[in-house]
């Protein structure tokens, strides 16, 4: 089940997030709609339901509006604004960056090759202290290209920008360029945020997004900042044994059934798992479970459609700030569990930087590429 870690409550932004659901003023609505026309214009998104066509689009935010013709305009006078050039100095190993969303943060850079493994590889460099944050934190990211428990191996070589934000507890990974022997591959992961997006993400060079999202079919949230963790990832330089995938979302955030079935128990054991939620799907072979819940609107016995609201997402039980632990478990074999992005009945898709972020893209990509050349 869920074990928080050190890390767990480190990797959290203190601020607090967003509340979006109680407006009444007819001000912020229209702030909301111009906000979701800015989202809907900054992915291309190639799920093939999210279509311009369509009276909704599937953004971070959940489905949004259509641009109008107001929210184009304005949306043009944004982008203006952010083609500050982006630019860094240096101080010893620091770095201070200006421009976009870099704007004053403070970035480091670090080189290595692995040696017996990635956690003595860091700490062999970084200070005590932060190394095996620093070295969970690479293996979080790396999770989303290999098994980290395996694949990582002597002699890897990872190239790294990152930094500790201000005003936030925790690590902040700008770029991510990592080899890989064993896979034979080169794999790269670089943050992005234009000025309009909610919450940045991390592409490849190409500016194709390399964190993949759940269909809104089969998500179990739609609506949520991160994901946190992946099951099996690696946490604090060891295994975790984390059995489900983190989303990370503000309380109150509304949790669907990924699958049809028959919710078969409700808050058990609620010391770990707070308020928490388990539904049978004989035809898939599994049962999902979603825990740390804040509301549960189904009881045991009954059964569910794919897609219905169940309850609202929080942080009771052991949890160190407001998220969704989803997990698939195997009906018959009691300890196996699956990764959401690779289970097969997951349908997920990942978003391309647009045609109108592209330049301000390709100049991150560019100051990214200077400072690992600089460090
Ligand atoms: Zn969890």
């Amino acid at each position: 089940m869920h074990r928080p870690t050190v890390l767990d409550k480190q990797n959290w932004p203190d601020k607090k997030p967003r509340r979006k659901n109680r407006m009444g003023v007819g001000l912020f609505i229209l702030l909301m709609i111009f906000n979701a026309a800015f989202i809907a214009f900054n992915v291309s998104s190639s799920q093939t339901e999210a279509n311009n066509n369509l009276s909704s689009v599937e953004t971070d935010e959940g489905p949004t509006f259509v641009p109008t013709q107001t929210a184009r305009k304005a949306e043009r006078a944004r982008s203006t604004q952010s083609a500050t050039p982006v630019s860094f100095q240096s101080s010893g190993d620091k770095f201070q960056l200006t421009g976009g969303y870099l704007e004053g943060k403070e970035v480091r850079t670090l080189r290595l090759t692995v040696q017996s493994s990635l956690t003595f590889s860091v700490c062999r460099i970084v200070a005590e202290g932060q190394c095996r944050r620093l070295a969970a934190h690479i293996a979080r990211k790396l999770s989303w290209f290999l098994d980290v428990n395996k694949d990582i191996r002597k002699g890897d070589k990872v190239d790294l920008i990152y930094g500790n934000l201000p005003g936030q507890v925790g690590l902040k990974i700008w770029k991510l360029k990592y080899y890989s022997g064993y896979l034979d591959k080169k794999l790269e992961m670089n943050f992005f945020k234009s000025l309009n997006m909610n919450y940045g993400s991390y592409f490849d060079r190409q500016g194709k997004e390399v964190i993949s999202r759940l269909d809104s079919r089969s998500t179990p949230i739609r609506n949520y900042s991160e994901i946190t963790a992946l099951p099996g990832e690696m946490r604090r330089g060891q295994l975790s044994g984390h059995a489900g995938t983190d989303f990370k979302a503000e309380v109150g955030t509304p949790i669907f059934a990924s699958f049809s079935g028959r919710v078969t128990r409700t808050n058990w054991n609620t010391r770990k798992n707070g308020y928490c939620i388990e539904i049978d799907h004989p035809d898939k072979g599994v049962k999902t479970l979603y825990l740390h819940l804040d509301k549960v609107l189904v009881r045991p016995g009954q059964r569910v459609k794919q897609g219905i609201k169940i309850g609202h997402s929080g942080n009771t039980g052991r949890s160190y700030a407001p998220h969704l632990h989803y997990e698939i478990k195997s009906r018959g074999r009691k300890k196996t569990v699956y990764n959401p992005f690779i289970f097969k009945y997951h349908k997920k898709y990942s978003r391309t930087i647009s045609n109108q972020h592209r330049k301000e893209f390709d100049k991150a990509i560019r100051l990214y590429d200077s400072l690992l050349q600089a460090g």
